[in-house]
């Protein structure tokens, strides 16, 4: 997938070099800038978590929670093991950034895990990788084998009295294993599940450590707060919303891939750089932040811009940034169906609620797709819904959920016209 990039990790990384991602080309690029900044200052860890906070980072794996705070979490005073760990566990539909950070730049986030582990006290890290990835992951490897010939990681790095080492771990492929507590389990070597919470992963986490787990971009962003300041990571973006993010947009766009932009830019700009929309179509509807977010209008979506806040006031989720445009060719019911289906797929079946009723709302989108709906299934679906939504272990159950009421809520008279008529209101033609 092609990166087109314009912030604050890929500034300087040109992907089109086949070396872009080794220890020597990220080093002339003002790589490790920022960890020789800290051990020769010695700054204090507190300072550390303080310009990380100031930087007004929030987590860019969905959440968009303070990435400085949740660092705060950690015991401060706990004797034992702590742990930092990288979540690039990337599975959901449209979302591909994580991936590219590892292919392209993989030095930004084992510099930014360093530094974390560092300002948290801890000794080790490990970053689980999606298992679906097989390059990045071996890229990976050979990019901590180099940070380490070069005693950036392992025992007293850079000659400091600091250690600090780090670990890949392959996944197996199981998008709940992105679930930070499912993700532990896993790397626990256990059946990759939720655990209930609380205790959260600050006081009970990897082999009941304290644990704290970021997103690849969260900890390869960390770099660049360092070494130039907090403030200037925050000026990148707007208040409330700091910094440059990386779009993953995929769809009807004439170039598709990832785009580094700063955040609280238009959603039309972003669409303009990804070369517009394909065979001069109309847009139709916009997800904007990943699989689980809700569905916006097309029309609602040019007047937005990139950023939590924009995006949240609009009624949908910036998410992981996964940006996926749809043109007026798309019947918004088998575009639900898809969807629907990787959820029931995907859900671990812990829980009652969303073991059965992921599979419920497959069985009834899939009939109204098929032109079998009966009358009484939008209600069924809402009701399927509101029993699913808030009542489980972790979040996959109302991930399933924003999908099928915002499509619903948007696009209803396609519904209605398949389950009337049982025919689709439009002929569709994904690709
Ligand atoms: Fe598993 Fe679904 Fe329960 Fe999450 S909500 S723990 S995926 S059954």
């Amino acid at each position: 997938m092609a990166v087109f990039v314009n912030g604050v990790i890929f500034e300087g990384v040109d992907t089109a070099a086949p070396d872009c991602w080794r220890l020597e080309a990220y080093m002339a690029r003002g790589g490790y800038q920022a960890l020789k900044k800290i051990l020769d200052n010695k700054i204090p860890q507190e300072d550390v978590i303080a310009e990380v906070k100031n930087s007004g980072l929030r987590g860019r794996g969905g959440a968009g929670f303070p990435t400085g705070l949740k660092w705060s979490f950690m015991p401060r005073s706990f004797p034992g093991d702590k742990y930092v760990v990288c979540n690039t566990d990337e599975g959901e539909p449209g979302t591909f950034k994580d991936r590219d950070i590892i292919v392209y730049n993989p030095h930004a986030l084992i510099e930014g895990m360093i530094i974390a582990g560092y300002a948290m006290g801890c000794k080790a890290g490990y970053n689980y990788i999606h298992g679906e990835i097989f390059e990045a992951y071996e890229l990976f490897e050979e990019a901590l084998d180099e940070a380490r010939k070069a005693g950036l990681l392992g025992q007293n790095i850079l000659g400091t009295d600091f250690s600090f080492d780090l670990f890949a771990h392959h996944g197996y492929g199981a998008y709940i294993c992105g679930e930070e507590t499912a993700l532990l389990e896993s790397l626990e070597g256990k059946k990759g599940q939720p655990r209930f919470k609380p205790p959260f992963p600050a006081s009970f986490g990897l082999y009941g450590k304290p644990t704290t787990i970021n997103n690849t971009e969260s900890f390869a962003s960390v770099p660049f707060i360092i070494r130039d300041g907090g403030q200037k990571f925050l000026e990148a973006g707007k208040p409330n919303n700091g910094g440059t993010k990386l779009f993953s947009i995929s769809g009807h766009v004439n170039r598709p891939g990832n785009y580094e932009i700063p955040l609280g830019t238009p959603f039309a700009t972003l669409l303009e750089m990804a070369g517009g929309m394909k065979d001069g179509k109309k847009l139709k509807a916009v997800i904007p932040g990943g699989s689980s977010a809700p569905v916006l209008p097309g029309e609602v979506m040019m007047e937005l811009t990139m950023d939590y806040d924009s995006i949240s006031k609009a009624g949908s989720m910036l998410g992981s940034g996964a940006v996926i445009v749809m043109n007026e060719d798309v019947c918004m019911v088998k575009a639900l169906e898809r969807l629907a289906y990787f959820y029931h797929e995907e859900s671990c079946g812990q829980c009652t609620p969303c073991r059965e009723g992921t599979g419920w709302l497959y069985k009834v989108i899939h009939r109204i797709a098929n032109g079998e709906g009966r009358d009484g299934d939008l209600e069924l679906l809402e009701s399927v819904g509101n029993n699913m939504a808030g009542r489980t272990i972790c979040a996959l159950a109302d991930a399933a959920v924003f999908p099928v009421r915002s499509f619903t809520k948007h696009f209803r008279n396609e519904f209605e016209h398949l389950i009337t008529h049982k025919k689709a209101l439009v002929d569709h033609k994904w690709c």
